[in-house]
């Protein structure tokens, strides 16, 4: 292998918590069969986090994989040949859209950017917080649809970045330092959705009834100013049991902020999220 052959491989290897097979529960194509690879990896602290045993990134990974003979444990640092071996084990019999999830994704952006050539002709979505534009930038080509999170800044407790390199394996985590407080935040977002104009993706705001409608404006408003023909996916938050402080949103909040997307001209859907409701993983 020359030198330039192992660079390459170390930059792609990314740590995998658990692949899956299961129905996508949240945004564009919900309800569609998905197999999910789950990487571990978040610098981000939403207080109402759903998958909070993904944010550290364990001195030894272990992947947790859902395959089609079982249950199994292995090295959670894979190549994107290596998860495609899994992704293939986990379907059962058909091919299925391969959902890059976290944690946050695009703190491997090697990884995702090759996973298309192993996987194909499979469909790669990619959910993300989008805190990290340069990231995303860099992977676009190289997936099919895009969830973007749009939050709030007071929603996040502050960020706790991940190790820039990892030593043993020599892999740069990430290129964008996390944004902190409001300013920053709506600078990524910026650049995301800008990035993001003309490609298939949707914007996802997870909403609580902590905030009244009108603090959500500012990420309506930069949808419609920016990529005015994306999706938004309004997503009531699922408090999780011990969730502490989390609001659940009512009636009132839904119909507000709907008639702010509609009045913005945007293309709006209301959606739980579905796999919680039917127990899904
Ligand atoms: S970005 Fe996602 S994984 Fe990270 S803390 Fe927020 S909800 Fe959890």
């Amino acid at each position: 292998m020359s030198a330039t052959q192992a660079t390459e491989r170390k930059i792609t290897t990314a740590p995998v918590l658990e692949v899956f097979a299961s129905i996508q529960g949240e945004g564009l194509y919900v309800g569609e069969p998905q197999v999910f690879v789950r990487l571990f990896g978040c610098p981000f602290r939403c207080r109402w986090c759903d998958t909070p045993g993904s944010l550290a990134l364990p001195e030894k990974p272990r992947a947790r994989l859902d395959l089609s003979g079982g249950r199994r444990h292995a090295d959670g640092w894979a190549s994107p040949f290596q998860a495609a071996t899994w992704i293939a084990s986990a379907e059962s019999g058909s091919r299925r859209t391969v959902s890059v999830t976290g944690g946050e994704p695009l703190q491997w952006p090697g990884f995702v950017r090759s996973l298309r050539r192993f996987v194909a002709p499979r469909r790669v979505h990619l959910e993300t917080a989008g805190g990290h534009p340069r990231a995303l930038a860099q992977v676009l080509p190289a997936v099919d649809h895009v969830s973007l999170d749009l939050k709030l800044s007071e929603d996040l407790d502050p960020p706790v970045p991940l190790p820039v390199e990892e030593p043993e394996q020599g892999i740069v985590s990430t290129l964008d330092a996390p944004p902190v407080g409001r300013l920053e935040w709506a600078q990524a977002r910026a650049a995301c959705l800008f990035s993001l104009r003309g490609h298939d993706a949707c914007a996802k705001i997870p909403f609580s009834g902590n905030h009244p409608a009108s603090r959500y404006a500012p990420l309506l408003d930069d949808v419609a100013g920016i990529a005015a023909e994306m999706p938004v996916v309004l997503q009531p938050i699922t408090a999780l049991p011990g969730a502490e402080g989390v609001i659940a949103p009512g009636r009132e909040l839904f119909d507000e902020l709907t008639e702010m997307a509609l009045s913005r001209g945007l293309h709006v859907r209301l959606l739980p999220q579905v796999h919680r409701s039917l127990h899904l993983p």
